[in-house]
């Protein structure tokens, strides 16, 4: 990847002169099954802009309450495009489509517009949980019949299409917009994009200027974006069998427990009794024996697989985890 990065042909993205950048937009775009697609900094940019463009100011979106763009996104749809978020409590991740039975306000001068539905696949804080496709067809229906628009938070889309066996272009046909990540499971430095209509992303081209996000010389980065999308998405499959195999030793280890179980992807989380102790204390005692995880509330864990994670490394960390337990009872 770094060697495809240093050869990469370069331009100016600002002026739409850099062929690599261009080169990846229409293959996320073709993989995607949308007109177009725009390359980004980041996913917070990606969702962001979509949100923006979805609504207008005093407008509300539909999310779950758990998602990154509700959560980890500085609520940056309110600061800087004037539009509220409304959440509904999923069951990891996963809202139902009976959830969003009454949640269109009436149009009168008292309420905000609800103008949007926004999804996650695979959803980040549920472990990792695939989206049933099913529901999401019921929901995006329901929301395109009563003229909301639909965008999908699809930060790990691929690892959701390759634990699915379902395509990402069949999960994106039911938004109006995706966004996707690179920097994630894929493994490349930067990026994520945007994909949708052609007028969508005309429109995000001049959000993404506004938001400072245009970028010159971005084929070095587009590259490694590239490299990922043709070498990494098959083995996306070998992070989802290291995650289950954590999974395994956690559910064997008294004093730990999975939040989800069966993992479906490369996410693992689970809780910590809290008679041993906070997720603050396991997470440094597991790094001092060179495991290093991420305490994500004050008894739960969270542990990504991903692609600098070798097999060998998957069962050195389960060797530090029934080690690390007991230690601390
Ligand atoms: C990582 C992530 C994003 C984007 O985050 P950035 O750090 O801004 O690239 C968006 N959604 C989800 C679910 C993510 O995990």
């Amino acid at each position: 990847m770094r060697q495809f990065m240093a050869q990469a042909e370069v331009g100016d993205a600002v002026i739409d002169i850099d062929p690599t950048t261009e080169r990846l937009e229409k293959m996320v775009a073709a993989m995607l099954g949308k007109e177009s697609a725009i390359f980004m900094p980041s996913g917070s940019m990606t969702n962001q802009i979509a949100i923006r463009l979805h609504c207008q100011p005093g407008d509300e979106f539909l999310c779950e309450e758990n998602c990154h763009v509700y959560n980890y996104e500085q609520a940056a749809f309110a600061q800087l495009s004037g539009i509220v978020a409304r959440t509904l409590p999923g069951v990891n991740g996963v809202l139902s489509p009976e959830q969003f039975e009454g949640t269109i306000r009436p149009i009168n001068d008292h309420l905000v517009r609800t103008r949007l539905v926004c999804l996650e696949n695979t959803h980040n804080r549920g472990s990792g949980t695939v989206q049933p496709f099913d529901t999401v067809q019921t929901i995006t229906t329901w929301a395109a019949e009563n003229g909301l628009k639909t965008h999908l938070d699809g930060a790990r889309l691929f690892n959701a299409a390759v634990a699915s066996d379902i395509s990402v272009d069949r999960w994106g046909a039911m938004f109006d917009s995706v966004s996707v990540c690179f920097s994630k499971g894929l493994g490349a430095p930067v990026g994520s994009a945007l994909a949708g209509s052609g007028e969508f992303i005309q429109k995000a081209k001049r959000a993404r200027k506004l938001f400072g996000g245009g970028m010159r010389q971005s084929g070095i980065i587009a590259a490694g974006a590239l490299f990922a999308l043709q070498n990494n998405i098959e083995r996306l499959a070998e992070d989802h069998q290291k995650a289950a195999k954590l999974a395994d030793a956690i559910r064997e280890t008294e004093g730990i427990a999975l939040e989800v179980d069966p993992v479906e992807t490369n996410i693992v989380i689970f809780t910590v009794e809290k008679q041993l102790g906070t997720a603050a204390q396991l997470q440094a005692s597991l790094a001092e024996r060179g495991l290093l995880v991420l305490a994500m509330g004050p008894q739960k864990i969270r542990m990504v697989t991903h692609l600098d994670v070798s097999m060998s490394q998957v069962e050195a960390a389960i060797e530090v985890i029934k080690e690390t337990l007991p230690a601390m009872a």
